[in-house]
């Protein structure tokens, strides 16, 4: 996803999480900051790209099937096998991504849904649920140190607090940014090339960025940097203007949208993952594996007498990163506000 998408997701899911609860205090948190949203949910594929000397991306997990010789790992064949069942038990019916393998799952036969697969890392502990987990706990800890501004928004009081001075302690800005840049992770594990290790869902073999480049063109200039961070635009018009975008994608019902917890027994990092698993399934119903390994062209898969289910698609990847991102950042304060208010 783009800049500009990344930059709706995180906007999107402000307004989401207003809609439910007008006087919540993250969105107090959050609104303030809205414009800012377009840089914070860019940073990380800026930073990945450009440092750390790799050109491996770190916020990456792509999904691969499990040959026979790959040492270690097929000891562990059964871990990796997920019947459709399974999976869909472990994200939730509420996600579309669900739907869309309730209704779909079955075109991949199964033969597919015994295969293990996987998921690849090019680097230890560098992956997206890793990405994830890590500053999901590291806001939860910096919001506890969070300045008088943010103190006054979490209930409960934190002993040591006044022997930071000011300078030490997290500021509204900063926290929202990094609200911003978890945001960027969750997206990412909602875009099906994005979890789908062959050689047909790598950025330049075209179907990745083509579908990228789709749902940029529906959502519009009107979430690129240069056009929001101008001092005339209000955060009040910059989430009316998010809402809106609902409408370019044929009944993406977010108005109606609850924002539930994690699924029980969850963590981030497991929402993560499962997360990703759903998304390499739906990578999979697009291009089908029996049909497409090195290349698959979005016109091919996606577009004339496929209009359906590029719906289904748009509808899975965009429902679900704005309602992932509004669970999470939502799990995360909750846990927040709740630490505090047993001390
Ligand atoms: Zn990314």
């Amino acid at each position: 996803m783009d800049q500009r998408t990344h930059s709706w997701i995180a906007i999107r899911a402000i307004a989401l999480l207003e809609d439910e609860d007008k006087k919540s205090n993250l969105v107090a948190l959050l609104k303030p900051h809205v414009k800012e949203a377009t840089v914070g949910a860019w940073i990380p594929d800026q930073i990945d790209a450009k440092r750390g000397g790799s050109i491996m991306d770190n916020h990456v997990l792509k999904i691969r099937q499990l040959d026979e010789g790959q040492d270690a790992k097929v000891g562990q064949k059964k871990r990796f096998i997920m019947s459709k069942s399974d999976l869909l038990s472990q994200i939730g019916e509420y996600r579309k991504t669900a739907k869309v393998i309730q209704k779909r799952g079955d075109s991949l036969g199964d033969t597919w849904w015994g295969t293990p697969f996987y998921g690849e890392i090019p680097k230890r502990g560098q992956h997206l649920p890793n990405r994830a987990m890590a500053l999901s706990t590291m806001i939860e800890d910096l919001l506890l140190m969070g300045n008088k501004e943010i103190d006054n928004l979490i209930p409960g009081g934190v002993s040591f607090i006044e022997s930071l001075s000011s300078d030490m302690r997290t500021s509204e800005d900063a926290a929202a940014m990094y609200f911003f840049m978890l945001s960027h992770f969750i997206a990412d594990s909602c875009m099906p090339c994005h979890c789908d290790g062959r050689p047909l869902a790598k950025y330049g073999a075209g179907l990745h960025k083509e579908l990228e480049k789709h749902w940029s063109e529906l959502i519009d200039v009107g979430f690129d940097k240069k056009n929001i961070l101008k001092p005339t635009v209000r955060a009040t018009d910059v989430l009316a203007m998010a809402r809106e975008v609902d409408s370019k994608f044929a009944g993406l019902d977010l108005k109606n949208a609850k924002v539930p917890s994690l699924v029980k027994g969850h963590d981030v990092w497991l929402e993560t993952m499962y997360g990703c698993r759903a998304s390499f399934a739906v990578a999979n119903i697009i291009a089908l594996p029996d049909k497409y390994q090195k290349k698959a062209k979005f016109k091919d898969v996606l577009g004339d007498g496929n209009e359906s289910l590029l719906k289904d698609v748009d509808m899975a990847a965009m429902y679900d990163a704005v309602l992932n991102t509004a669970i999470v950042w939502k799990y995360i304060w909750n846990k927040v506000s709740k630490k505090t208010k047993e001390k």
